[in-house]
Parts: C-alpha cells; sequence; structure tokens
C-alpha cells in the first residue's frame, strides 16, 4: 500500500501510431524513443491497491508485456473509436478462470460498440478458461473502485459521446488525476471540475487545429485554466517532434512518453497538504 496514485503512460499515440505507415517524415523516421507512440492507453494503481486500465487499444498487448502488467481489477473505457477499443480481446489474460469476470466501466454506446465488436465475449456462453468474462457497467455518474471515486467528465469529440476520468480519494475528495485522452472542446463544467487536480492529463494532437481533437495551443489555454501541479500532453500526431515542442512548453508541462512514470501526491506531501505549496519539509 502506497499513499499515492501511480501511473504509467501505457500509449500516446494518436489513433494510426507514430510512426505511420507510410510516412517518412522526420518524426516518423526518427530513433528518439520519445517520438515512438502506440496507441493511447493509461495504467493507474491505486492507493489501495488496485489495478485498473484506461481504454485497450490495438497496441495493449505489447504494451503490458512492456510495463509488466499481470493483474487488472477493471478496465474504463472513454468512448468508441476504435484506437481506444480494439485490444480489448488481450484483457483474456485477465479473466483466466472459469468465473473469473473482469469489470468493464464505460458510456452506454461504448459499451453498445463493445457488444457488437466482441459478441462471443458478452453472449454468456463463452465461460470458459482463457476466454474473456466482461461484466459490464454503464457509466452515468460517480462510482467507486475500492477507496477511490471516479468521476466521469463529459467532452465534445466529433459526434461520438466521450468523457475523460477523474480519480478522487474518496475519504477527502483530493482530486489525483484527470485523463483526457480525446477532446476537441472542455465544457465548463467539466473545466470546473479538473479544479485542483494534482495531474492533468489532456489530449494535444499537433500545432495546427484539427476538427476533432485539441491542438497545441488549445490544450495549453486549458492546462493554464487548470491549474494542476503538473499537466502532461499526450494522444499525438506524427507532427509532433518531441525535442522540437518539449523547450517551448511551460514549465509545469510536459508532452508525455510512451512508459512515462508519474505519481499523484508525491509521497512527501501527506493529505491535506496543498502539493502546489507543500511547506517547509520540501525547501
Ligand atoms: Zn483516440
Ligand atoms: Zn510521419
Ligand atoms: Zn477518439
Amino acid at each position: 500500500m502506497s499513499e499515492g496514485f501511480e501511473i504509467v503512460f501505457l500509449g500516446t499515440g494518436t489513433s494510426i501510431g507514430v510512426p505511420v505507415i507510410g510516412c517518412d517524415c522526420p518524426v516518423c523516421t526518427s530513433r528518439d524513443p520519445k517520438n515512438q507512440r502506440t496507441r493511447c492507453s493509461l495504467w493507474v494503481r491505486t492507493p489501495d491497491g488496485h489495478s485498473l486500465i484506461v481504454d485497450t487499444g490495438p497496441d495493449l498487448r505489447v504494451q503490458c508485456l512492456r510495463e509488466g502488467i499481470t493483474h487488472l481489477d477493471a478496465a474504463l473505457f472513454t468512448h468508441e473509436h476504435s484506437d481506444h477499443l480494439m485490444g480489448f480481446d488481450d484483457l483474456r489474460r485477465f479473466t483466466v478462470g472459469h468465473d473469473a469476470s473482469l469489470p468493464i466501466h464505460g458510456p452506454p454506446s461504448c459499451l453498445d460498440r463493445l457488444r457488437v465488436a466482441f459478441a462471443y465475449a458478452f453472449n454468456g456462453e463463452n465461460r470458459y478458461v482463457g476466454y474473456l468474462k466482461p461484466e459490464p457497467h454503464a457509466v452515468e455518474g460517480p462510482f467507486r473502485i475500492g477507496d477511490t471515486r471516479i468521476v466521469p467528465l463529459p467532452v465534445k469529440h466529433g459526434k461520438v459521446p466521450t468523457i475523460g476520468y477523474l480519480f478522487e480519494k474518496a475519504a477527502t475528495g483530493r482530486k489525483a488525476l484527470a485523463y483526457i485522452p480525446d477532446a476537441k472542446t472542455v465544457p465548463e463544467p467539466t473545466l470546473e471540475a479538473l479544479r485542483g487536480v494534482d495531474i492533468l492529463i489532456l489530449d494535444a494532437l499537433h500545432d495546427t487545429p484539427h476538427p476533432t481533437h485539441l491542438c497545441l495551443e488549445e490544450s495549453l489555454a486549458i492546462a493554464a485554466r487548470a491549474g494542476a501541479r503538473e499537466t502532461w500532453f499526450t494522444h499525438f500526431s506524427c507532427r509532433m517532434d518531441y525535442r522540437a515542442v518539449e523547450p517551448t512548453l511551460p514549465e509545469n508541462v510536459g508532452l508525455a512518453w510512451d512508459g512515462l512514470k508519474r505519481r499523484a501526491f508525491p509521497a512527501t506531501n501527506r493529505d491535506g497538504i496543498d502539493p502546489a505549496n507543500p511547506g517547509e519539509s520540501e525547501r
């Protein structure tokens, strides 16, 4: 048991990943590991030891192998786009017993999409060792997993109902982490919910405006308004060269990369101490 929420960025790439098939741009041909991005996913370990994954893209298997993830207590989904769903079948490795179900949480439209794409997993006829046994839970408001309260954060992302997730300590209401990998706009109520969060993770596709994703300038404006202790951008296209963009960002904002590990509420900060102003012991 540890006090903080641990996170690992499993993937930080846009829907087609980076490098992109058939692209010979400087980023796609770069050897810099920070320019090589699998599809977006986040792993979270809560202070009471729950192992959670947010989204299961097509790269799920290699991501779990790379990070040594061997146990999951639940999978959360932000929306129904294929780059966030299509590793779903690989969750079978986390329900290996006859009756071992895996709770999955997501917007109703996303669960409907999963039921179509992976009908065999939902029809109740496959209670075998080695088959995935999802236990669907429609996200229509805040819910709890152990000592963590998880709040859906509605955002606008093209035509598809999409949410991010806010992770709070249920006992204190302290906001550890907000994850919004896909968004074009962040509505005011969601911006309000972000206030005071320790770590914010936000879509920032690339440097020019896009019809369904935040661009760098828009993401920086949201980061400034949210005022998190640290903000990390994700879901990058191959127009984002890590070495070129990272030095241009404000001090508490960074570009995430595959394998980046962070901790909300660092161990030096106990509950009740403002992480942005940790007091004498940290100076
Ligand atoms: Zn996406
Ligand atoms: Zn490229
Ligand atoms: Zn999307």
